[in-house]
C-alpha cells in the first residue's frame, strides 16, 4: 500500500492498520490513532498482547 499515509486530515479517526508483531514480526493489525492504538489488540501468530494506548510499532 502508500508508502507515507495518515498525513492528512484522517489523524482524529481511527485507521485500521497493519504492522508487524514486536515479538515475533508477523503481521497483527488494529485500529490506530495518532500513532497509538485504540483497543487492545492481540497477535494471532504468538499471542502477544498489545494493550490500548500503546504506540505502534513503526519497522
Ligand atoms: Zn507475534
Amino acid at each position: 500500500m502508500a508508502v507515507m499515509d495518515g498525513c492528512e486530515a484522517k489523524k482524529r479517526t481511527p485507521e485500521l492498520r497493519e504492522f508487524s508483531c514486536p515479538e515475533c514480526g508477523e503481521l497483527m493489525e488494529a485500529f490506530v490513532k495518532e500513532g497509538k492504538i485504540v483497543e487492545e489488540a492481540k497477535c494471532d501468530a504468538c499471542g502477544y498482547k498489545m494493550e490500548a494506548d500503546s504506540p505502534v510499532p513503526e519497522k
